[in-house]
């Protein structure tokens, strides 16, 4: 309450103090979100570079809030990550992307992986292999067919505490990914430190590999390095042919983008892999 009324109001209402209130009004939101069943999962096919298949697909996280409408997850999971909101809706995700995944036995078209994302948070303050383990037991997925993504930060902030969950979530039988590689420049002896089995190259580098000799060296580099370190490699945000050719023909092993499909809804993904078989 400021003494001089009206005048001191207008001061105080710039764009600044617009998009605070914004905020505050997203946080209060996201708080009940998990309460108000606003989440779901959309899946985007991954696929097998050499067979043309469907190897699975990755989990990502959507909001639909009844009074803002659909927020996207570069705004929200920022901002869940600050209220640490985002460990329940992690646990939640954990949950609901493995049970989708069991259910992708019946389809009876091979074994399909599921990838899902988890923030550097939910790894470095939850017991996140207690997390996996349970989500695993209670859906009877099959820990071969879960792949955790991590960031390429995480690898650049965290010291072993961090490696070692990684290395029991391994342990278990499932695998790490490091998203987004190449834009947070992890050095070769960092990733050595951690049990890393896949490397995603960043989309935007997939972007300019026609156009940029820089990103396509990148690309190749990645791959090698991948290869020498007995990882997988994948694609992401591959949208033309001449994209997917270019990273076949360097041994990309994976790919997934807006050329092959967009992230489905869940029983559209299914309707997706029948489609491709
Ligand atoms: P990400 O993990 O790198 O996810 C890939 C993003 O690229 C997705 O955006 C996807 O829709 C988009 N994409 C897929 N194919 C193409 C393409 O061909 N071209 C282009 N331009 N984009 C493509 P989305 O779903 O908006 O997710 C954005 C980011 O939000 C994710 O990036 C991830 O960092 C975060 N996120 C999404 N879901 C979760 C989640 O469940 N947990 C956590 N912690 N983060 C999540
Ligand atoms: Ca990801
Ligand atoms: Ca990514
Ligand atoms: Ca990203």
């Amino acid at each position: 309450a400021k003494q001089s009324g009206r005048a001191t109001y207008r001061f105080f209402t710039p764009d600044m103090d617009a998009r605070a209130q914004a905020r505050t009004r997203l946080a209060g939101e996201l708080s009940d979100a998990l309460a108000h069943e606003e989440f779901s999962l959309v899946y985007q096919p991954m696929i097998d570079v050499e067979s043309g298949r469907v190897a699975g697909a990755e989990a990502l996280l959507r909001w639909q809030n009844r009074y803002i409408g659909a927020v996207g997850p570069d705004q929200f999971v920022p901002l869940a990550e600050e209220m640490g909101m985002i460990l329940p809706i992690g646990r939640w995700l954990l949950g609901a992307a493995c049970r989708e995944a069991a259910g992708w036995r019946d389809l009876e078209l091979g074994p399909l992986k599921v990838a899902i994302n988890v923030s550097a948070r939910q790894v470095q303050q939850t017991d996140i292999a207690e997390l996996v383990r349970a989500a695993l037991a209670e859906s009877g997925l099959a820990p071969e067919l879960l792949t955790v993504e991590i960031t390429e930060s995480l690898i650049l902030t965290s010291g072993a505490e961090v490696a070692a969950k990684l290395q029991r979530i391994r342990d278990m039988g499932a695998h790490i990914a490091v998203d987004d590689f190449g834009t947070g420049y992890a050095s070769l002896s960092y990733l050595k430190q951690f049990p890393v089995d896949i490397l995603k190259i960043d989309r935007t580098f997939v972007a300019d590999a026609l156009t940029n000799p820089d990103d396509a060296r990148l690309i190749e580099a990645i791959i090698g390095l991948g290869h020498s370190l007995n990882m997988k490699v994948v694609g992401e945000g591959v949208e033309s042919l001449d994209q997917m050719v270019f990273l076949a023909e360097r041994g990309c092993d994976l790919v997934q983008g807006y050329r092959f499909s967009p992230p489905l809804a869940a029983d559209r993904f299914r309707e997706f892999v029948k489609g491709h078989r």
